[in-house]
């Protein structure tokens, strides 16, 4: 991106614009799905329950790929729904070959096990990353889906031209949903960072993140992550949601950190929104393995 375009905080870092890089994303595969003819790419969800949080999250990746010109398809189920309706909406969902990419919103409902659900999505159709073929794929470096958000920051990095060879980066949080993956995209082959993995028995973890040119905070603990984290001009990429008495705030202490760090995602408008792009991006992308286009 060139310098005359980018944004910067009050404190002078460069704003990591999640939501413009998102509508870029939306732009450029509908863009491409043009190109090729029109084809049908299909995006299924599947929803399960009455979680207020879940629902936003479904409605916004339907208006999305709406946008992006796919086609979306949503499975909902009530709260009551037994292990075996659910696996059976998935399992003509996998039948279906008008359906190239399956999203399976978690957490289910607490009577409800993920796991067997999530283990009959095939890697192609597994556009979330999340089942253990993909994840081994990512581990093994094999073509594959890679978990959205860690891909959302993936991407932002990209974008915004930080570097990442030879460059230390740190991970807080090692949930295979976010954190372990980010570990591995952030060091496998052509990125080339050194990455340190933290979590909640990290000692000393100011003084872990004062070493660090990429800071990825995905703990879900809100504001943990101070200036006195920070090495002035690091880049820190803001995953984290909580839901406090303030309204929604993420990891890091924005207004504090804005002042130390090189580059900054905001919270809200950071990795959220490419969390979807890069759903709709691994829909796309499913939808050519299939041979929809
Ligand atoms: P998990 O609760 O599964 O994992 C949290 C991780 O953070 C754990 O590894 C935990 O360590 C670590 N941790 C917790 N407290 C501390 C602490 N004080 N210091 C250091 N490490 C700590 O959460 P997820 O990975 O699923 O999600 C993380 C956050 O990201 C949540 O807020 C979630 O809402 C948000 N999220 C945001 C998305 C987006 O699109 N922006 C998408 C997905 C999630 P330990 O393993 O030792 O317990």
């Amino acid at each position: 991106m060139s310098e005359g375009v980018l944004e910067r905080t009050p404190g002078g870092a460069i704003l990591l614009d999640g939501n413009r890089l998102r509508d870029e994303t939306v732009a450029r595969l509908r863009g491409e799905i043009e190109a090729a003819g029109s084809p049908a790419v299909c995006l299924a969800t599947v929803l399960v329950g009455s979680d207020k949080p879940s629902q936003i999250y479904v409605r916004m990746k339907h208006r999305k790929a709406e946008e992006a010109g796919l086609i979306s398809r949503g499975v909902e189920l009530p709260e009551s729904a037994t292990q075996a309706e659910v696996e059976e909406q998935v399992a003509a969902l996998v039948a279906d070959p008008t359906v190239h990419g399956i999203l399976v919103q978690l957490p289910l409902p607490a009577h409800l096990d993920a796991e067997p659900v999530l283990a009959m999505l095939p890697p192609e159709k597994d556009v979330d990353g999340l089942t253990e073929r993909s994840l081994g794929r990512l581990v093994r470096d094999l073509p594959g889906h890679v978990p959205c958000t860690p891909l959302g920051v993936m991407r932002l990095i990209e974008r915004y031209g930080i570097e990442t060879s030879g460059r230390r980066a740190v991970v807080v949080g090692r949930s295979t949903l976010v954190g372990l993956p980010q570990v591995l995209l952030l060091g496998r082959k052509g990125c080339d960072a050194t990455v340190t993995l933290a979590h909640s028995r990290t000692t000393d973890l100011i003084e872990v993140c004062r070493q660090a040119d990429i800071i990825v905070a995905a703990a879900g603990q809100a504001h943990m992550i101070g200036p006195d984290h920070v090495r002035p001009g690091a880049a820190v990429l803001d995953v984290g949601v909580s839901r406090t008495s303030d309204g929604i705030v993420g990891d890091v202490d924005f207004d504090q950190v804005q002042a130390v760090a090189g580059a900054i995602t905001p919270m809200p408008g950071g990795t959220g929104p490419m969390t979807i792009g890069c759903l709709l991006e691994n829909t796309v992308a499913a939808a050519r393995m299939l041979g929809a286009f």
